[in-house]
């Protein structure tokens, strides 16, 4: 019989490459989808399938859009991947970022229980929850400081898994994914305004990138890999909670001289500092200890840094060439 997922936050990075990842093991993949005046489709289309999967609109803000795509898609795995996702925003809009971020887990996680316990989950958790760091490299045991209001609206999605796991015997897990990137990264996260940046330097179309604090440490992975930790978290017989990470952490600097060197460029002659870019509290540093992930789930990250950035540069060089 044909298994079927729901995915929310399907238009995302991490949505279109699950979605393609299930597609490729025979699933029937459902999205749920936010209405936006313009359809958000483009990593669907990048990766060519949009007509591939079976979208249902709703929001996460939304219980009954909830209860309303499971009865709809009649789900064995749900992954709730939407949220709104990026650190900056979660200080001008806290309040969305809670409710989404963080009500929105409980929504999934309350649509499960009221239809069908017998739905698997996964959450989507984040490095980000460990913030301000309490131990040099994280594992799933390491204590929790989140630093923005993203993080901690994760924290909350993240306890809400674990006890709905306890308490109503769901299969629910919690993926404590460290930062992963790829050619769908939204623009507004570091590594691809700097690879979209490197590009448009090189082709002549502008000079300089502005960017706030470089000497931020982040253990960045490829988001193809990680997609694969996520499933693979869901056909273990017992639900758990995996730290997902490369275990090398990077500066923001790094990564710009990666970036800048790979078209033959120096970055110090193009990143300008803006303190405006800086945040109102930092995460200075984040590395991840994936040995559960590797022990248990037999996962580990294939791609390095360098192999990363390079594939963001090229595809963002074809991008810029296509403009007119
Ligand atoms: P993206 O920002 O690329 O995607 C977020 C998705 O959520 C989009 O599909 C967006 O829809 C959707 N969405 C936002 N608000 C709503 C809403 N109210 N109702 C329904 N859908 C909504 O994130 P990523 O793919 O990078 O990340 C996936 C998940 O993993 C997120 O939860 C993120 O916080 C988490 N995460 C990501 C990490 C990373 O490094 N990428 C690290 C750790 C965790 P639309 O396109 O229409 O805006
Ligand atoms: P995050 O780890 O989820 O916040 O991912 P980001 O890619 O948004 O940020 C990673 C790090 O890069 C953070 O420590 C930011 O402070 C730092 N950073 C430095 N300059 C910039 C910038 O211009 N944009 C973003 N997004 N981050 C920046």
């Amino acid at each position: 019989m044909t298994r079927s997922a729901l995915i929310t936050g399907i238009t995302g990075q991490d949505g279109a490459y699950l979605a393609r990842f299930l597609l490729d093991k025979g699933y029937k993949v459902f999205g749920l989808i936010a209405r936006r005046s313009t359809p958000n489709l483009w990593r669907l289309e990048y990766l060519g399938i949009e007509r591939e999967v079976e979208l249902i609109e709703g929001d996460l803000a939304d219980l009954s859009s909830m209860i309303r795509a499971i009865h709809v898609s009649k789900p064995r795995e749900v992954y709730n991947l939407a949220a709104q996702s990026f650190v900056g925003t979660s200080w001008e809009q806290p309040i969305l970022t809670a409710q989404v971020t963080g009500m929105g887990a409980l929504h999934v996680l309350e649509a499960i229980r009221l239809t069908d316990p017998s739905i698997k989950f996964y959450q989507a958790s984040t490095s980000e929850m460990f913030g301000l760091i309490q131990e040099e490299r994280q594992n799933e045991k390491t204590p929790f400081y989140p630093r923005s209001p993203y993080g901690v609206s994760k924290l909350f999605g993240h306890w809400m898994t674990v006890n709905y796991r306890e308490s109503f015997g769901i299969h629910a897990c919690s993926g404590i994914l460290f930062n992963h990137e790829s050619p769908l990264r939204g623009i507004e996260f570091v590594t691809r305004k700097v690879t979209d940046a490197v590009a448009r330097i090189k082709l002549g179309r502008q000079q300089k990138v502005y960017l706030g604090n470089i000497d931020a440490k982040r253990d960045w992975g490829f988001a193809g890999d990680y997609v694969e930790a996520m499933w693979l978290m869901l056909q273990q017989s017992d639900p758990d909670d995996y730290v997902v990470a490369t275990g090398r952490t990077s500066s923001v600097r790094d990564m710009c001289k990666i970036a800048f060197e790979y078209v033959g460029l120096n970055y110090e002659d193009h990143v300008v500092i803006d303190p405006n870019l800086y945040r109102p509290a930092e995460v200075d540093i984040l590395l991840g200890n994936p040995a559960k992930a590797k022990e248990k789930l037999g996962w580990e990250a294939k791609t390095t840094l360098e192999e990363l950035i390079h594939m963001m540069v090229e595809a963002d060089l074809a991008r810029v060439r296509k403009e007119v």
